[in-house]
């Protein structure tokens, strides 16, 4: 079941590289409600928002986007109020959420849910070496309030359905209420590794059941909505985990099920989950867990710490060889460690990994993109005859591949 789960986190990283490429726009400014604004920036797939909230007692933020446009970010936010801000709440753990973090003073106190420092600085995510100052200084694990510029702030938590670490915010007063990822506008939702297709219905009810009917609802990407369209999404949630239900309950397997069309009809709600991943996900929330085994991620940092990449990657032949009863040996996460790597900046290490990745794992339908990955690493590098073959080889395993044609294109461009 894990692996799959991975797989949106693959297309979100798609979206995040897609986003990449796109040309700067910048944050766009709407007025919610009295002093509450919304700035939106393009992720190229999906919108990336933050709120603004402010008054005499200073600014709240929601969210602060993504690492690419936070000096915009801080700009933009310049025309709203003139100091830092005294709040900023993290939704969950999300690049595309907590990537501008790094801009803002160190007097800014940082709120989240309890398990955000966990998970910030454990499992793959060790390897982005997420700085301690920007991690939350504030956590909770029940409903909170703050009481700032004359406004009742409640923070929810909304944990175990996108991530384990979830929360909304909800401005009474303004009746706005921002649910991150819990609701991506009206779209089959998509699930975290730490996350749980089964309990993204609970969730939503427990939204629908506290915020009154004439509620704003702002998802963190896509359409905001209204308590209407929050009720179309949990009977959609209903309905589907129903139909799949029925369908195993026939005998039809995961690919009957797909080739059937099982969800005819909710196209609508398709977007980087499509209806064929949404069937599959509930599919695999029906299965009987096996026991999981543990993952490679700290045995290989701390490995890394002590002599580097390459001993990292001698650790994993070496747990491989001896101890593959105890430790899962799959391709996402050699995966989601390359990926922490470039984010961190560890450009050639990065590549190592993609590397291995490629050569433990030549079946995997992702080689593509790890070509291109590591095609990206090596234009950080400046190497650009190395990025262009890796470029090449990622069009070759998939000719459609909008992402290594464009960057190809780019190298070109320049030369
Ligand atoms: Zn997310």
């Amino acid at each position: 079941m894990r692996s799959k789960q991975i797989l949106v986190f693959i297309l979100v990283l798609l979206a995040a590289i897609c986003f990449a490429e796109e040309k700067p726009v910048g944050y766009q400014v709407t007025e919610l409600a009295k002093n509450l604004y919304k700035l939106t920036v393009d992720g190229g797939g999906y919108d990336v928002k933050v709120l603004a909230f402010v008054g005499d007692d200073g600014m709240l933020l929601v969210e602060t986007g993504t690492k690419d446009y936070a000096e915009n970010l801080k700009e933009v936010l310049h025309t709203l109020y003139p100091d830092e801000p005294a709040y900023i709440i993290n939704s969950h753990q999300h690049v595309e959420h907590i990537g501008g973090n790094y801009i803002f003073d160190e007097k800014v106190i940082f709120i989240g849910y309890e398990n955000l420092r966990t998970t910030l600085t454990s499992g793959a995510n060790l390897f982005s070496e997420y700085p301690d100052e920007l991690l939350p200084e504030m956590t909770f694990s029940e409903p909170i309030t703050l009481y700032f510029n004359n406004e009742v702030i409640n923070l929810i938590p909304v944990i175990d359905s996108h991530t384990d670490n979830d929360v909304i915010v909800w401005f009474t007063k303004s009746k706005v209420a921002y649910v991150g990822a819990v609701s991506n506008g009206n779209h089959f939702p998509s699930v975290d590794e730490t996350g749980d297709v089964m309990k993204y219905k609970d969730n939503v009810q427990q939204l629908l059941d506290i915020l009154p009917e004439d509620t704003q609802i702002i998802p963190g990407h896509g359409a905001d909505g209204s308590m209407e369209d929050l009720r179309a999404f949990l009977n959609m949630l209903i309905d589907t985990e129903a139909l799949v239900k029925q369908g195993l309950d026939d005998g039809k397997d995961l690919e009957t099920m797909q080739e059937e069309d099982l969800l005819k009809g909710y196209e609508s709600f398709e977007s980087y989950t499509n209806k064929s991943l949404w069937i599959q996900y509930l599919q695999e929330a029906f299965q009987v867990k096996t026991e999981l085994k543990e993952p490679i991620f700290e045995k290989l940092y701390l490995a890394m710490k002590a002599g580097g990449i390459d001993a990292a990657i001698e650790k994993y032949y070496e747990l491989k060889e001896h101890q593959s009863d105890k430790y899962r040996f799959q391709e996402y996460d050699l995966f989601r460690i390359g990926y922490k790597l470039y984010d961190a900046e560890k450009y050639q290490e990065s590549i190592d990994i993609f590397e291995m990745n490629i050569k433990e794992f030549p079946e995997n339908n992702y080689n593509w993109l790890s070509y291109y990955n590591i095609g990206s690493a090596y234009e950080e590098l400046k190497d650009v005859e190395n990025a262009k073959m890796s470029y090449e080889k990622s069009l070759e395993l998939k000719p459609v591949n909008s992402y290594a044609k464009k960057a190809l294109e780019e190298l070109v461009e320049k030369e």
